[in-house]
């Protein structure tokens, strides 16, 4: 069994339901986020980019 090494942190946005690598997660005020999107707080509702995510502020 391979072990994966890498620590998965869900976004931070509420309605975002992507899960990334913390290595690529976007930092903002010590919370994680998958985007900058999601981690500005959609200023211009822009949704986020990936698949299956409804988020968009
Ligand atoms: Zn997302
Ligand atoms: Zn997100
Ligand atoms: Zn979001």
């Amino acid at each position: 069994m391979a072990s994966v090494d890498v620590e998965m942190v869900k976004c931070a946005c509420p309605d975002c339901v992507c899960v990334i690598p913390v290595a690529k997660a976007v930092e903002r005020d010590g919370k994680a986020f998958c985007c900058d999107e999601c981690a500005s707080g959609h200023p211009d509702h822009a949704g986020c980019e990936h698949a299956g995510c409804t988020c968009h502020g």
